[in-house]
């Protein structure tokens, strides 16, 4: 079989994207994501070796993937992630690899990602405030994250926040963060909160969601503008007249996006998700490592693509009959 080199789903979407989690690992315990204990992490010899994820990688493109998001877990917690991020940027037909990072252990290498010719990094950070951030994260690094964040700025390298809103926690960090696209040229983007904390749905009403949030920024910012997004964008974006930056609202629990949905995600342990909201659909780590072919490799990621979920409400329903509880968003990259 020759690979195809284009991936349009069962329901005409063109996929040219993957989020490729590196590691199940973190070193910050995130309320939302992650139990204060932790999850029990995979075994490494359960881990996607990088070898296994070049080669897939490799695959993909060959298929017509373009775009790679490295996340996890917490990227740079795994070793010689630089090392894996030069043997991404060799691969013919990746165009653009971005990384979701916390910014804890990131600032060391940002003249490093800035040589790769990595243009934008979307940084995790839920709150300006101390206190909250200990309180959200279980962890004092507040001030790391922030050097990465300027760090990042001197490099020229684009700033996305990332900015969980969740009632009773951080709703008063949304003005203040917004605020950091009045003096910089960043894009703030508030995330609804997603029930993948990994222990179970625990909040079937959701109060904050993007009309609420977008209420709370129109309060502040009576003049705030819709701006046109990018076709597959997840984020509805908005500027204020004057500010550097732009603002975002990601409806990832109303899931408004799913119609333009162009991206799959591989977890760690090798898992294909073909939705954020839906079970695995296919071991990758297993096919590879029972002597698989590419050409029989791409068939079965083909298969999987043509039987994608129509959105992320079918995808749930098809998922809760498999697994009841929701996972950590750790284990699958967000
Ligand atoms: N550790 C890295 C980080 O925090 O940026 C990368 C992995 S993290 C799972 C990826 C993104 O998922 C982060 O921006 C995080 O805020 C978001 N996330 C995690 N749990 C979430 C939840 N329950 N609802 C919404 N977003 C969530
Ligand atoms: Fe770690 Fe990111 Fe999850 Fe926070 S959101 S616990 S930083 S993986």
């Amino acid at each position: 079989m020759d690979i195809p080199n284009k991936i349009v789903d069962n329901h005409g979407r063109t996929l040219d994207y993957v989020r490729l989690a590196v590691t199940d690992r973190c070193n910050l315990r995130c309320f939302y994501c992650m139990p204060e204990e932790g999850i029990d992490y995979l075994p490494k010899k359960q881990l996607l070796t990088y070898e296994e994820m070049e080669r897939m990688l490799r695959v993909l493109a060959q298929m017509g993937i373009s775009k790679v998001r490295i996340t996890g877990g917490e990227p740079f917690l795994r070793k010689d992630l630089m090392g894996f991020l030069h043997r991404v940027h060799a691969i013919e037909g990746i165009n653009e690899i971005n990384i979701t990072t916390n910014g804890v252990l990131t600032a060391p290498h940002i003249s490093e990602l800035k040589e790769l010719g990595i243009k934008s990094i979307n940084l995790s950070l839920d709150t300006l405030d101390r206190e909250r951030f200990f309180r959200i994260t279980r962890r004092d690094e507040l001030d790391k994250v922030m050097d990465t964040f300027h760090a990042l700025l001197a490099h020229g390298i684009g700033v996305k926040i990332n900015a969980v809103v969740m009632e009773g926690q951080n709703t008063e960090d949304i003005i203040p963060l917004a605020q950091l696209a009045k003096d910089y040229p960043v894009s703030v983007r508030f995330i609804e909160e997603m029930p993948f904390n990994g222990g179970g749905n625990n909040h079937p009403v959701l109060n904050w969601d993007f009309l609420k949030i977008l209420d709370e920024l129109q309060s502040a910012f009576p003049d705030i503008q819709k701006v046109a997004d990018a076709p597959h964008a997840t984020a509805r974006h908005f500027v204020v007249p004057g500010h550097a930056g732009n603002i975002g609202i990601i409806a990832a629990y109303t899931r408004t996006f799913c119609g333009t949905c162009n991206r799959i995600r591989v977890t760690a342990q090798g898992g294909l998700k073909t939705c954020l909201y839906g079970s695995d659909v296919l071991n990758i780590r297993d096919l590879l490592r029972n002597g698989e072919t590419d050409e029989s490799l791409a068939l079965s990621l083909l298969q999987a693509f043509g039987n994608r979920a129509k959105n992320g409400y079918e995808a749930e329903e098809q998922s809760q009959l498999l697994m009841p509880s929701f996972a950590s968003m750790s284990t699958i990259g967000g």
